[in-house]
C-alpha cells in the first residue's frame, strides 16, 4: 500500500488500525490474538482504533509513538430517519475546511450477532456536503464564527435511515465521524508534495510501520499508533492507557523473553513522531526564526510541550546523520501555544527518554494537509535507522552502535 492510498483509504481511526493490520499480516506478522504458527516475522494487536506492531530482540526496547485518529465531525446518530446529520466536533479541526468538499459517512457499527456485540468497520459508498450560506445570503457575516449545531450538518437526503444507507440496518449503535473524502493528490511545480486530509498524524503512522516491516533490527522494535490523541489520550485506546504494556508483555512471553514490559519500556528511547508545522510562505509573520521548510528534512520538535530533550534530541541527530536522513529543528513561535503530542504522556507514563520528531506539514487540522513526499521518505527511512541501530540507554547516557 502507497502512503497515498493510505491517506486516501484510511477514513476513520479504526480503517486505519486495519490498514495497518492488513500491511503487516502481508510481510509476515503474526495476530498475537490468533493462532500463531511457525516462525513470525513480528506481532501486531488492533484495538479498536489502535495498533501496535513489534520485532522481538531481548529486553533493550525502541518505541516510534503516533496516532491514528484526525480532527474530524463525530455523527450525532441514535436511528430514525433524518434529512441532515447532526454532527459534533471530533478534535481541533479548522471548521472551514469541512465547508463544500467531498465528505463521507465511515466509522463502526455495533451488530448484536445473538448475544455477542460485534464492531463492523463502514464507510459510506455515497458522499455528503456540508454547504456554506451563499454570499448573496450574508455568507461571511458570521466571519469564521462557525457553529457546528447550524453549520456543520451534511446534506444527507430526502428522509433516511443512516444505518440501511450503510448496509448496517441491524446495527444497534456506532461510532460515526463526518470525514474527508478527497483521495491524495500530488501538488507543486514538479508534483514534489502531497496533499489530503489526514497528513496529521497518518504519514507518522505509515512511516513507523513500512519502518519496523522493513527494517532488520538486532533490539526488540514497536510501532505504537494510538487512538484519541486529538481529543487527549485519555481513554481505553489512548497513549495513557496500558495497552502499549499490555502487548509488549504478550510479545515477550510468545518469545519466552525473561523480561518486565514495564521495566524495559522504561529503560527504552522512543521517537514521538507527529506533524510539525512548516515555513507557510503566506504567513511568515507567525514564525520566529527556525522555520522548517517543505523538502527540508524532518523536525526535531523543541518546546515544553514536547518531550524532546537535549539528549534525545543529539541522539536522534546522530542516528539520522549516521543513516543519511537530513534534519531540522523547530522551535514554536514563544508568543503562542504550542500544540501537544503523546510524546510527554509516552515520557511520564512510561518513564522513557522521548524525542518528538515529524515531518513538516502546511494547514494542520485542515480538511487538507500538504506535506513533502521527500520528507515523508526521510521520516521512513530514519526510523528504519533508528529500529536498525543499537541504542543503549544508561542513567544520562546514551550509546549509539549503527554497526
Ligand atoms: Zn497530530
Amino acid at each position: 500500500m502507497t502512503v497515498s492510498e493510505f491517506l486516501s483509504k484510511s477514513y476513520t481511526c479504526y480503517h486505519a488500525a486495519e490498514n495497518c493490520a492488513k500491511m503487516l499480516a502481508k510481510a509476515g506478522f503474526a495476530d498475537i490474538d490468533g493462532k500463531i504458527s511457525g516462525n513470525p516475522k513480528g506481532y501486531f494487536r488492533v484495538r479498536g482504533g489502535s495498533v501496535f506492531a513489534a520485532r522481538a530482540g531481548g529486553k533493550s526496547i525502541k518505541v516510534v509513538l503516533s496516532h491514528t485518529d484526525s480532527p474530524c465531525l463525530r455523527v450525532r446518530y441514535n436511528g430514525g430517519e433524518v434529512t441532515v446529520l447532526e454532527t459534533e466536533k471530533y478534535g481541533g479541526g479548522l471548521l472551514r475546511s469541512y465547508l463544500d468538499r467531498k465528505m463521507k459517512i465511515a466509522g463502526r457499527v455495533i451488530l448484536n450477532n445473538g448475544g455477542t456485540l460485534v464492531s463492523k468497520l463502514v464507510c459510506s459508498d455515497f458522499n455528503v456536503v456540508i454547504p456554506s450560506l451563499a454570499v448573496h445570503l450574508g455568507a461571511g457575516a458570521h466571519g469564521e464564527t462557525l457553529d457546528v449545531s447550524r453549520d456543520m450538518r451534511p446534506v444527507f437526503g430526502g428522509s433516511e435511515n443512516l444505518y440501511k444507507t450503510l448496509g448496517a440496518e441491524n446495527a444497534v449503535d456506532s461510532d460515526l465521524y463526518c470525514v474527508p473524502a478527497d483521495e491524495a493528490f500530488k501538488s507543486g511545480a514538479h508534483g514534489e508534495y502531497i496533499s489530503c486530509a489526514r497528513i496529521d498524524n497518518l504519514v507518522s503512522v505509515y512511516a513507523s510501520v513500512s519502518a519496523i516491516i522493513a527494517a532488520q533490527p538486532k533490539q526488540t522494535v514497536v510501532a505504537a499508533c494510538f487512538n484519541n490523541e486529538e481529543t487527549g489520550s485519555e481513554t481505553r485506546e489512548g497513549a495513557t492507557a496500558g495497552l502499549l504494556a499490555a502487548f509488549v508483555s504478550d510479545v515477550f512471553k510468545a518469545e519466552k523473553t525473561d523480561a518486565c514490559a514495564v521495566t524495559a519500556l522504561s529503560e527504552g528511547f522512543a521517537i514521538s513522531c507527529d506533524g510539525a508545522h512548516a515555513l507557510n510562505r503566506n504567513h511568515p509573520e507567525v514564525y520566529v526564526n527556525n522555520a522548517p521548510v517543505m523538502g527540508g528534512g524532518v523536525v526535531i520538535k523543541r518546546n515544553d510541550r514536547y518531550a524532546t530533550d537535549a539528549l534525545t534530541s543529539a541522539a536522534v541527530k546522530e542516528i539520522f546523520r549516521l543513516a543519511g536522513v537530513q534534519t531540522q529543528t523547530y522551535y514554536h513561535n514563544p508568543d503562542m501555544r504550542c500544540g501537544s503530542t503523546i510524546g510527554l504522556t509516552a515520557a511520564h507514563t512510561l518513564g522513557c527518554h522521548v524525542c518528538d520528531i515529524g515531518v513538516p506539514q502546511l494547514s494542520m487540522h485542515s480538511a487538507l494537509e500538504t506535506a513533502a513526499l521527500c520528507d515523508i521518505e526521510s521520516l521512513t527511512k530514519g526510523l528504519t535507522a533508528f529500529y536498525e541501530t543499537e541504542v543503549t540507554v544508561k542513567n544520562d547516557t546514551v550509546k549509539i552502535n549503527d554497526k
